[in-house]
């Protein structure tokens, strides 16, 4: 897929606040895409002589131990404390290899307002993000309450940001609070305090486990396709995994093999009655909506997932991308954004029937669900000039249209089984159910 457009309009942002900023999904491609060798690699750009530091630390394991998973690979890629894209560079290109599109997340933060509505305005919420990037996702929603103060004037709201980034936490900071924070408070499980421009507390975590009980909405923009995966290939002898190994023809090169036999994770990962030949299940992903799953059940709230994905059926998803351009996955680790296609039903499964759950739906349905065209529709009429009118149309197009984001991005939702079934009802089928439809999702589909 090519590079994406660099600009991009604030279709709803315009609508609810003050516009200016301008973000690009973070990557847009099909997603069987296959990736091509040939970037610049980073010692090249950069003139040094000999490989870049996290590829040498790569090349001295696999001389050391043998291959590697794809899993343990892409972490280290991604989240090596030294040398990790998300940690040494925050996640930022040339140009900023993930931004997310302001349009949705104002969408967001209405959807959370009419949850808490739906479940009777209960007095305190947190709201917790998993991986919130630079922050601005927290940002336009924090906008979004801010215009809602007289509904939400008698809730306790504070925001819970899990981020494993210092740099990236350095920028949510900056962006949320102005950089006024206090590091490693005491008696308080967070490694980082503030309060935000508009007066409410913010903590941040490296783990969702440190976030502390209590009601919470939580929110997955584009961070579960960012964890570590596994991959396997079947095989006439079996399942095999997919490894990660130096390449002997080249030096300094990285190539996949196949695990010689078996491996634990082609064991515990791969269900007997899959019928696909290559399969990525990301572990991680699983033991994180089990958490959050435990915590809706015991706690209350929800949880919305917002990402690439698809249903099962998808094989080859892993890429890299590098300034919103392909980028070959084994090719300079740590300068790319690596990610994976979620796998929803695999979500569904890990939440073990703890929540009920919605979706996955399309882009497109869940934005038309929440009246997106409506508000374009509103937005044309109050723009005067031609070039701000055709921006409008012009990111509706990227959002919406099923060869762009429309349909590869999807949204899914965890809720408490009585969101969706009338207690009333589960013994007396016939009585009438007073609850609310879930925003954003049409029909209700019960886990
Ligand atoms: N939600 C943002 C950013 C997505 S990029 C957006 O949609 O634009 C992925 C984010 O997850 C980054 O903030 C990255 O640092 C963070 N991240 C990656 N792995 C993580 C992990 N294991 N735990 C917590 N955060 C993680």
């Amino acid at each position: 897929m090519a590079a994406l457009p660099a600009r991009r309009a604030l279709l709803l942002a315009a609508a609810l606040g003050p516009a200016g900023r301008r973000r690009l999904p973070r990557h847009h491609a099909p997603a069987a895409a296959r990736l091509s060798s040939g970037a610049g690699g980073e010692a090249e750009a950069e003139g040094r002589a000999g490989p870049p530091a996290l590829l040498r630390h790569l090349l001295l394991k696999l001389r050391a131990t043998g291959p590697v998973t794809v899993a343990e690979y892409m972490r280290e890629a991604l989240t090596n404390p030294g040398q990790g894209y998300y940690t040494r560079r925050g996640g930022i290109g040339d140009s900023g290899d993930f931004i997310t599109s302001p349009e949705i997340s104002q969408l967001i933060g209405i959807w959370y307002i009419s949850e808490w509505m739906a479940m009777g305005k209960p007095k305190a919420f947190q709201l917790v993000e998993l991986g919130p990037g630079r922050g601005s996702l927290t940002d336009d929603i924090l906008r979004v309450f801010k215009q809602l103060t007289s509904l939400l004037s008698k809730c306790d709201v504070s925001i819970h940001l899990v981020e494993v980034s210092p740099k990236l936490s350095k920028m949510q900071a900056l962006m949320l609070t102005g950089g006024k924070v206090q590091s490693n408070p005491q008696e308080e499980s967070a490694y980082m305090k503030g309060v935000s421009k508009t007066g409410i507390p913010i903590f941040w975590y490296r783990d969702i486990q440190d976030v502390p009980p209590g009601y919470s909405f939580y929110l997955a923009h584009e961070f579960f396709d960012a964890l570590p995966i596994h991959k396997f290939q079947r095989t006439e002898k079996g399942w095999r995994e997919v490894l990660v190994d130096i390449d002997p023809e080249i030096p300094d090169q990285l190539r996949f093999v196949l695990s010689p036999s078996s491996t634990p994770a082609t064991e515990n990962f791969i269900q007997p009655e899959e019928t696909r030949d290559h399969v990525e299940v990301c572990p991680e992903a699983g033991v994180i909506i089990q958490r959050l799953a435990c915590r809706i059940e015991k706690d209350g709230g929800a949880a919305l997932v917002a990402d690439y994905g698809h249903d099962g059926t998808k094989t080859d998803t892993f890429r890299g991308f590098r300034n919103h351009k392909l980028h070959d996955v084994l090719k300079d680790p740590g300068t790319a954004d690596l990610t994976a296609d979620v796998d929803f039903s695999y979500l569904r499964k890990m939440t073990q029937g703890r929540t009920a759950t919605l979706g996955p739906i399309k882009q497109q349905e869940f934005l038309k669900n929440m009246g997106i065209d409506l508000r374009l529709q509103v937005l044309l009429q109050n723009s005067r000039d031609t070039a701000t009118r055709e921006q409008l149309l012009h990111s509706y197009d990227m959002l919406m249209n099923p060869k762009k984001m429309g349909d590869c991005f999807n949204f899914f939702a965890l809720l408490p089984h009585h969101r969706l079934v009338h207690p009333d009802k589960k013994h007396k089928p016939e009585s009438k159910s007073s609850l609310p439809p879930v925003a954003g999702f049409g029909e209700l589909l019960l886990a």
